[in-house]
């Protein structure tokens, strides 16, 4: 404010050097006014951003260089497509006879850089050696994936095992590993709390309990994934992309007590663009989010395995909303449905919610 009692010539010439300054920094960055203002119209003529088709099912890839796109896939599956790459976050698509359908079946997923397998349990990775075998991509994983993918068929060679603490290259892009926990919300709630809400929803439902034909189904499913107790400890991991020159996507699928990987992870990316994670439970859920929040602070969360079947099992995403913005009042929850394309420019930082 000393400003205002300088002589006007001065002032004027003062913000003449502040407008070059800030010219020079944001040329420096490789981002130019015209640029950024025309970051979101490109997207908005991008069909990558336009259309409900994930690119590793034949949908188009995005033509701008610096434009990430991210699509909820049910449950914590995630696709990020930037460049020619397409990345997938856990691979859950079929999921059994009540769940809504995603749209995406796992024969439909023909293209896939990498499948980065948050842990082994079913509703994580149930798809993966299907999509794997099909694809051809590399699965970044614990160990507890690779004995899920080997009794799946999956050649050793496609598995990286991977503990926390590893950094992958891609072309534009590293993807670092983490260490989390597994969510311990059973703990957190009186003893028989979420059996009982469970069985209350169940009756409060329309729908008919399950055939046997459909509990064949599921266990089918169930099967296709790990129950070693050791997930919880050493076999949750997160991972943090970094796209061109800064632009991070944080993936957790468990929303367990912070780790000191965790800790170290968000001291190394102060701003974290984008992260996807998980809650269910209800409101037992609601408590561990706020913490992934805190820690991370991201600017934009989408929300996902809050998607059971039915319309009373899907938990809204209005009250963790509200709690995460209470928390981190520049934290902004996505609320978007399966496949819709939600693009974001990596240099400017805009963001379009196609479709
Ligand atoms: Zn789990």
């Amino acid at each position: 404010m000393h400003n205002s009692q300088l002589p006007t010539s001065n002032s004027q010439g003062d913000r003449v050097v502040a407008l070059g300054v800030v010219a020079l920094l944001l040329a420096s960055l490789g981002v130019s006014l015209l640029d950024a203002q025309g970051a979101k119209a490109a997207m908005q003529q991008d069909p990558a951003c336009q259309s409900l088709t994930p690119v590793s099912a034949g949908g188009p890839a995005p033509k701008g260089p610096d434009t990430v796109v991210v699509r909820w896939l049910g449950w914590t599956n995630y696709e990020i497509a930037y460049r020619g790459e397409v990345f997938l976050l856990d691979a859950y698509f079929d999921r059994g006879p009540r769940m809504h359908a995603v749209g995406v079946a796992p024969a439909d997923i023909r293209k896939a850089t990498a499948i980065f397998i948050g842990h082994a349990h079913f509703d994580h990775m149930s798809d993966a050696a299907a999509v794997a075998k099909q694809t051809g991509a590399t699965v970044i994983g614990a160990s507890f994936a690779g004995d899920v993918l080997a009794s799946g068929g999956v050649p050793a060679r496609q598995f990286k095992a991977v503990k926390g603490g590893e950094v992958m290259p891609y072309p534009g892009v590293t993807v670092e590993a983490a260490l989390g926990h597994h969510n311990v919300i059973a703990t957190t709630v009186p003893q028989g709390f979420l059996e009982k809400q469970a069985a209350a929803l169940d009756a409060a439902s329309l729908q008919q309990p399950p055939t046997d034909a459909e509990k064949a189904q599921l266990d089918a499913i169930r099967a296709r994934g790990s129950r070693d107790p050791k997930i919880a400890t050493d076999g949750v991991i997160n991972y943090l992309f970094t796209f061109g020159n800064g632009f991070h996507v944080l993936f957790a699928d468990s929303p367990g007590p912070i780790t000191a990987d965790q800790r170290m992870l968000a001291q190394r990316a102060p701003t974290v663009d984008v992260a996807m994670f998980p809650y269910f439970s209800f409101e037992a859920g609601i408590p561990p989010l706020v913490e992934l929040v805190k820690t991370f602070r991201p600017s934009t969360v989408f929300l996902g395995h809050h998607d059971a079947e039915g319309t009373m099992k899907w938990a809204s995403n209005y009250p963790p909303a509200l709690a995460i913005r209470d928390a981190s009042p520049k934290t902004r929850t996505m609320d978007v449905i399966y496949r819709t394309p939600v693009c974001f420019n990596t240099q400017s930082k805009e963001m379009l919610i196609g479709w």
